[in-house]
């Protein structure tokens, strides 16, 4: 068996007059991720995790900020697409471990949702799919609302 690990993380700022995204999910809540694409950071997070696994490289290098085709799109076609590259590469998504850190809204309601969004998309069932939420405490610039982070782990499995 031959396993391969990959690491993600994502920021975005927040801000006044867009929607929040995360984990494929739209979330009620009064300032959201400012972003060429939906700015969903947790799966942006994620895509990065899956690519960096196979040394492919990153999100902005397969989907770049400067192009129109990605100007507000849906981030779960970004995942879709990164999906599509493990494939051809001959490997298959494992789990996924991940993180987000935001002041608020509070997440927990909504992460069942994420997990089923998530795993459908990888072919996992949602017991493959972590998703787990916390704030910094109000220090720093999560603290200040002025942003959210996502990090995320994925393993995969060569079968092919
Ligand atoms: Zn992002």
């Amino acid at each position: 068996m031959s396993f391969r690990i990959g690491s993600g993380v994502d920021f975005h700022q927040l801000v006044v007059g867009r929607e929040l995204w995360l984990g494929g999910i739209h979330i009620p809540a009064e300032k959201g991720a400012l972003g060429h694409s939906d700015a969903d950071v947790l799966l942006h997070a994620i895509c990065d995790a899956m690519l960096g696994a196979l040394a492919l490289g990153d999100i902005g290098t397969h989907f770049p900020d400067t192009s129109a085709e990605f100007k507000g799109i849906d981030s779960k076609i970004l995942l879709e697409r990164s999906m599509a590259l493990v494939r051809e590469e001959g490997y298959r998504v494992v789990n996924v471990d991940s993180t987000l850190c935001l002041e608020k809204p509070k997440i927990k309601p909504y992460v069942p949702q994420m997990q089923d969004t998530i795993a459908t998309i990888l072919d996992l069932t949602a017991k493959d799919v972590s998703v787990k939420a916390t704030t910094t405490e109000k220090m720093g610039f999560v603290g200040r609302e002025e942003g959210l982070v996502a990090y995320a782990t994925v393993l995969l499995e060569r079968i092919s």
